[in-house]
């Protein structure tokens, strides 16, 4: 984990937030590469569930909405996290956590914990809700006090109805969102896993009641292999249902896939079963019907709903895990390769001229680079700075898959040799078929 948060720090993927002030703790700024491979898995998510489906559309609802969302959707009474106090030092711990020993030996005297940091006595545990309040206009007045979305699903709820009919759909159909939830975490950690500002990538699927089990299954094997097809290793991950006493307060059923992280299995992405509890509980608190009449079985019902909910940062970072290598090379020298997969690696291609002090070379170079970045629809680099193989380095260090060097013969025949980041080994191609070259490894690449 240390190796992947200084290789992240140094190579301008994840910054600390506001360091020139002392940091904001657990608050991360994602840099140059970092930004691109956000955008990169946000792209491949929306992709895999809008773009190649038929029964799946988009939407961008609002952070901050009608406060009623929450209390129709449970989260004003039910999104607690239990929360317990350090009366020596004042630290607070999830008591939850606490008790599965996750700070450290449980230490307990007749039903009293203790504090795992100073030995100090622990209040009693309370509900702590994790929802951010803001105020909505000037007047800091309870009548105005809002929430910033703690999921994306509610706004996918709320507009259930009118997605319905514009898009002239018909169930079984999903709705999916990418946007930010706020969670006010009691012990925010692990780097960028638990955070109190992320992204989240939700798929509420719509059904007929007596279709739920066949479309949870389908949603968790589709989920999985999304996760596969962008090169996660089968043994770094894991389907775990929900036991019974964990499921979230609208859950019939839950699996959560998880990956092995450094600091242990973890949940990458949810997979509910969310019966019709938010659609009921929004006609409820709304007056609005919000059933759906089935044209092909003359039924009028409540749809159920199959929710696929990843996080973008988690995935990122799990992908990282997943990519990072050591190798010795001939010179025992150390090689740092991200075998990140092409989709997701921040940089597609870099262009590298053999030689820094042959103006024709770096002309070259630098034409066929800039020619190639008007023909992409992905980031593509230029870098002629120090030796050729430190500079294959340096990209093999932040996974760019292939390297284009430019050499004595492109200035002969105009071709060049492009080389693989994993295997190493170069092939010479004509320039002019570099981008033909680049799409067919990339689309070869997918499932
Ligand atoms: P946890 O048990 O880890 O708090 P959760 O079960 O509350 O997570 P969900 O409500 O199912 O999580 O959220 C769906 C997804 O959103 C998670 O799988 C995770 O990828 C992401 N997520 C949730 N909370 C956070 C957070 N605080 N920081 C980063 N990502 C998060």
């Amino acid at each position: 984990m240390d190796k992947i948060v200084s290789l992240c720090k140094r190579r301008g993927f994840i910054f600390p937030d506001s360091e020139i002030y002392g940091g904001l703790a657990n608050t991360w700024d994602f840099g140059p590469l970092g930004a691109e491979m956000k955008n990169n898995i946000k792209k491949e998510w929306w992709k895999a569930m809008v773009w190649h489906r038929d029964d799946v559309v988009g939407l961008d609802s609002a952070v901050i909405v009608n406060p009623k969302v929450w209390e129709a959707s449970g989260h004003l009474s039910s999104f607690t996290d239990p929360l317990v106090e350090c009366k020596q030092c004042h630290t607070r711990f999830r008591a939850d956590y606490l008790k599965e020993g996750k700070y450290g030996p449980v230490v307990e005297k007749e039903g009293v914990f203790y504090c795992p940091l100073c030995g100090g006595e622990l209040t009693k545990e309370k509900k702590f809700n994790l929802m951010f309040k803001t105020y909505i206009g000037p007047a800091e007045e309870t009548a105005n006090i809002a929430f910033l979305r703690p999921e994306t699903a509610q706004g996918i709820f709320i507009n259930f109805k009118k997605v319905l009919t514009s898009s002239r759909k018909k169930i079984p159909f999903g709705i999916a969102q990418i946007g930010k939830a706020f969670r006010n975490e009691i012990t925010p950690s692990n780097f960028i896993f638990r955070t109190r500002e992320f992204e989240q990538m939700e798929m509420e699927y719509f059904i007929s009641p007596e279709e739920d089990k066949k479309w949870y299954d389908y949603w968790k094997e589709i989920r999985w292999k999304w996760y596969l097809s962008l090169g996660m290793k089968e043994e770094n991950l894991r389907q775990r249902p929900h036991q019974e006493k964990e499921l979230a307060h609208y859950a019939k059923e839950a699996t959560d896939i998880e990956f092995k992280f450094p600091f242990g299995w973890s949940e990458l992405e949810g997979i509910h079963n969310r019966t019709d509890y938010d659609l009921k509980r929004h006609q409820q608190f709304s007056n609005k019907d919000l059933s759906y009449w089935d044209e092909e079985t003359h039924q009028k019902y409540i749809p159920y709903v199959i929710e696929t909910s990843a996080g973008v940062e988690r995935s990122l970072l799990a992908f990282l895990i997943n990519a990072y290598t050591e190798e010795q090379d001939k010179n025992k020298e150390t090689r740092v390769v991200l075998r990140l997969h092409p989709k997701i690696a921040p940089i597609k291609l870099a262009v590298l001229p053999l030689l820094k002090n042959n103006k024709e070379l770096v002309q070259t170079a630098r034409d066929i680079f800039l020619k190639l970045q008007r023909q992409v629809d992905y980031l593509i680099d230029y870098d002629e700075v120090g030796s050729i193989g430190r500079r294959y380095r340096r990209q093999d260090e932040v996974g760019t898959p292939w390297c284009v060097t430019i050499d004595h013969q492109t200035l002969e025949d105009q071709t060049v040799t492009i080389r693989d980041r994993d295997t190493m080994k170069q092939e010479r191609i004509k320039t002019e078929e570099i981008t033909h070259w680049v799409e067919e490894k990339l689309c070869i690449n997918s499932l």
